[in-house]
């Protein structure tokens, strides 16, 4: 009906105006303040004005309160949940605390790696407390204009005051992505925007009544923790902190679960290898590996996801998409030497161990082996880590004995090679001995790192000599298929060892 009117309006005003202007009526004046009404009014609608404190349409459905999430929804991360929940606890139950005399809870800090369910756990935590929710980033409190940033602070604490009261809630969660950005240690002097935002906060936080409602709790998240002010940090004001971590394997498996529920899986389809093969992955990317997977199935034409779309998913994660880069053949042939370089030393000294070998571009990668961690590991003695360098240089110590020199697809490897030294020294673990960088020279770390990589090349170098026939048996087949599955490989390593024996 509205809708209706506005255009009989639209209509009717030109009308009227041609028809003034003939009776002679100066109708400049009216055009010029409707046209500074008009602008005003689109302006306030698409901005949404600073009470949404940063932003407009995108802001409100952030800040709903999301009623759907639950900590089950939430997958691993038994741990910070329960520390969380803990926390909260706090919120529910304000008059028991108060009779302990017990300080009630102003700001809680999440920190860990990206992607691993901060968020979530905010969200969850609205959930659990029945509280109103808003979030924010800190990245939304930076503007060009001093005193923005502070204004957007106050509003954000104003604006979830009003809407707990007007829901009729009793407490409101704040949650506060990337703190770090606005909560970096001051130095003084040139920052002054960034400073007058944290103060901002913090005197917000300093004028919260926890004893009346509603209740305002912050929980902050931040990668970055050690970069925060200690003034925030400081008892009264986020003084909880709870480590999100990336999962584990029980954690990825759960994770999974979660995201596998709407998504057919075929028959025999096992979540477990995919949480094994996924070692380090965060919840998102997990997240995003059954993501691609369905993808996969729905290009192939496939009713359901199997296991073969789930390997795919977990490179395309890993490594990014397969790139269409036309390869000469000649450097083809060096990736695939490269490539089972690394996956003989490999399967030498962790037998079993390599899950794909493949030699088709993916991402900036023009092959990779993907290896199956045996399992999470979170200790590594002196001769894993050796293990593990000898199996990032097999790939160039295999170049130099089919070609008689490297190329530069070593780079990545030498990269993870010297991180690996380096992890080395600082735990203790060379003839250096237990050192502070510090004490010891430049010249003396680098004498201690090529000691350790030469010797390590040349094991690496004779091991390999002594695989020849391995190379022969599964270079053909490597061109031709440009994928070895970790068993089609095994059944090849198997049968050159065991003829050459
Ligand atoms: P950032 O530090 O980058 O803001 P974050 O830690 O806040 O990341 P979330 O935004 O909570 O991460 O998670 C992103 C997405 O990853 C979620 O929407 C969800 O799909 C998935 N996810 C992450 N962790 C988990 C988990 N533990 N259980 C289920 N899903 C998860």
């Amino acid at each position: 009906m509205s809708k209706i009117y506005k255009e009989i309006g639209i209509g009717f005003i030109p009308v009227l105006l041609v028809f003034l202007a003939f009776q002679g009526v100066n109708v400049i004046p009216i055009l010029f303040v409707s046209v500074l009404g008009g602008s005003l009014l689109y302006m306030m609608k698409t901005r949404g004005g600073i009470g949404t404190a940063a932003g407009g349409g995108d802001r409100k459905s952030k800040n709903r309160t999301p009623s759907f999430l639950t900590f089950d929804e939430i997958g691993g991360q038994d741990r910070a949940k329960k520390e969380l929940m803990e926390a909260l606890d706090f919120l529910i139950k304000h008059e028991e605390i108060k009779k302990l005399g017990i300080r009630p809870l102003k700001g809680l800090l999440l920190t860990g790696p990206p992607g691993t369910g901060k968020t979530l756990m905010a969200k969850a935590s609205a959930h659990y407390t029945n509280s109103v929710y808003m979030a924010a980033s800190g990245s939304e409190f930076v503007e060009m204009y001093v005193g923005v940033g502070a204004s957007r602070v106050r509003d954000l604490f104003k604006d979830a005051r009003a809407r707990a009261i007007k829901e009729g809630k009793d407490n409101a969660i704040i949650f506060i992505d990337e703190i770090d950005v606005i909560g970096g240690k001051r130095e003084g002097g040139q920052q002054r925007e960034y400073d007058q935002t944290l103060n901002q906060l913090l005197t917000e936080m300093d004028g919260i009544h926890t004893n009346e409602a509603p209740r305002i709790l912050i929980i902050a998240a931040t990668n970055r923790k050690e970069m925060l002010d200690s003034a925030l940090l400081r008892p009264g004001r986020f003084d909880r902190h709870i480590e999100v971590d990336l999962p584990d394997k029980k954690g990825r498996l759960a994770i999974l679960h979660i995201h596998a529920k709407n998504k057919p899986l075929a028959e025999g389809v096992t979540l477990e290898q995919t949480a094994d093969q996924t070692f380090g992955f965060s919840g998102a990317q997990l997240e995003g590996v059954l993501n691609e997977a369905a993808i996969y199935a729905m290009r192939e034409d496939k009713p359901a996801l199997e296991q073969t779309h789930l390997a795919s998913a977990i490179d395309k994660v890993m490594m990014g998409e397969r790139t269409d880069k036309e390869t000469a053949n000649d450097e083809k042939e060096r990736v695939a030497y490269h490539e089972l370089g690394h996956a003989i030393i490999a399967e030498l000294v962790r037998p079993g161990s390599v899950s794909q070998v493949t030699v088709s571009p993916r991402g900036k990668a023009l092959g990779y082996v993907r290896h199956n961690p045996p399992q999470d590991h979170y200790l590594y003695t002196k001769d894993y880590i050796e293990d593990q360098i000898m199996i990032a240089l097999g790939g160039a110590a295999a170049e130099e004995m089919i070609y008689g020199g490297r190329s530069t697809g070593s780079r990545n490897d030498f990269e993870q090679s010297l991180s690996m030294v380096r992890n080395m020294m600082d735990a203790g673990l060379t003839s250096l001995g237990i050192i502070d960088r510090e004490m010891v020279t430049k010249e003396q770390l680098m004498k201690e790192n090529a000691v350790i990589l030469d010797a390590l090349m040349l094991r690496t170098k004779k091991m390999l000599d002594e695989q020849r026939s391995v190379f022969e048996h599964s270079f053909a087949i490597l061109m031709k298929e440009e994928v070895l599955s970790g068993d089609t490989f095994r059944t090849l390593f198997d049968a050159s060892v065991s003829q050459s024996a």
